[in-house]
């Protein structure tokens, strides 16, 4: 594991990752400078990677003086990584109060990268098989704290700016529990003038909070869907993920057939296979029942079991007998590779061996 920087300093100046480029060039404005500063600045931060003001050489000083006052690059910092023999790595960040939260880099094939974003610190949603779970709901992260991981990483991965990555707010956390913030988010990524993340490259996964999928889909942003699923009968769901009591399958069904998806597009149905529980053919069969109306996509993944986990990984031979079986009945699925294995990849590893080794 590697120590990295060190930790962020902590300030009163605002986080100039939490501005879309109108509303940098709103302040700026209402300080008396040009808006069009505002691009210039998002072009370094974004495009550039440079967060030193001063180090931003077409500005002139007095504006330089003002976003040293005023604003910082600094609230978070990665302070920890993870690299994996597959190429995928976790990063730590941490913030300025003192809290960790984690992302992970994936490189799926040569120039495709995707990076899995955290939303939140900790997670009110109280899945039985996530680590960010048993810690609890400790608070939602700012839209910047949320940018800075996508930056951070394209930086410290050497990722040319012109290079497209795709995002995943998939990491710790419900995205839709933060949801103005995450949609924050999104609007800063998709900034051309800054690291330009189409929202197509960007998919919002959730646990499935039909009322919040719906005023998702009422935002009308672009963004793709993912619904971590994982069972097909209510009772196995609620025991998997408690969030069932107040939304059920079906709830979730009828809100994901309504959602305005891009026509080239398919939602993705995230199918957590855990040993003996939920990876039999009997399940495979009512999950073509369930999605019949759906234009969807499933993506198997493998369990990965954590120290006292009370799951377990599942066969190869079962998973890849689920996959044929959804593949005959024309419907699409994928099994997500299993990416990472040597490092604490689970959501939520890295950061509970940080703080029960501090602890
Ligand atoms: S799996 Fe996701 S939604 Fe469920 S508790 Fe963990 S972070 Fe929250």
């Amino acid at each position: 594991m590697n120590e990295l920087t060190n930790p962020p300093t902590q300030t009163a100046k605002q986080n100039i990752f939490d501005f879309t480029l109108e509303e940098l060039g709103i302040a700026l404005e209402s300080a008396g400078f040009q808006k069009f500063r505002a691009k210039q600045i998002y072009h370094w931060l974004y495009v550039c990677y440079e967060e030193k003001f001063d180090a931003m050489n077409n500005l002139p000083k007095d504006l330089k003086a003002y976003l040293n006052q005023n604003f910082t690059t600094q609230k978070v910092r990665i302070t920890k990584k993870e690299q994996s023999k597959d190429g995928s790595v976790k990063y730590l960040f941490a913030t300025d109060d003192n809290l960790t939260y984690e992302s992970v880099f994936l490189k799926m094939k040569e120039d495709k990268w995707t990076i899995c974003l955290s939303s939140q610190i900790g997670c009110k949603v109280g899945c039985s098989f996530c680590l960010t779970a048993k810690g609890g709901f400790v608070r939602n992260l700012s839209a910047g704290e949320i940018v800075y991981q996508a930056l951070a990483i394209k930086k410290d991965q050497e990722i040319p700016s012109n290079k497209a990555i795709n995002i995943v707010y998939m990491g710790m956390g419900e995205p839709l529990d933060n949801l103005t913030n995450v949609t924050q988010c999104i609007h800063i990524l998709s900034e051309l003038n800054g690291l330009s993340i189409s929202v197509r490259r960007q998919t919002i996964s959730t646990s499935g909070i039909a009322p919040k999928i719906k005023k998702l889909g009422a935002l009308n942003l672009g963004v793709q869907l993912a619904i971590s699923l994982h069972a097909v009968s209510d009772d196995l769901r609620t025991k998997l993920m408690p969030i069932n009591k107040a939304y059920n399958i079906q709830s979730i069904i009828d809100e994901v057939a309504a959602f305005p998806i891009d026509s080239r597009k398919r939602v993705m149905f995230e199918y957590l296979v855990i040993d003996e529980l939920n990876d039999g053919l009997d399940s495979a069969k009512k999950l073509i029942a369930l999605l019949n109306k759906i234009k969807a996509k499933v993506n198997l993944i493998y369990f990965n079991p954590y120290e006292n986990s009370p799951y377990k990984r599942p066969k190869q031979e079962k998973v890849e007998a689920f996959r044929e079986f959804l593949l005959k009945k024309g419907l699409l699925c994928t099994i997500r590779e299993s990416k990472g294995l040597d490092i604490s990849a689970a959501c939520g590893q890295l950061r509970e061996r940080e703080i029960n080794q501090k602890g």
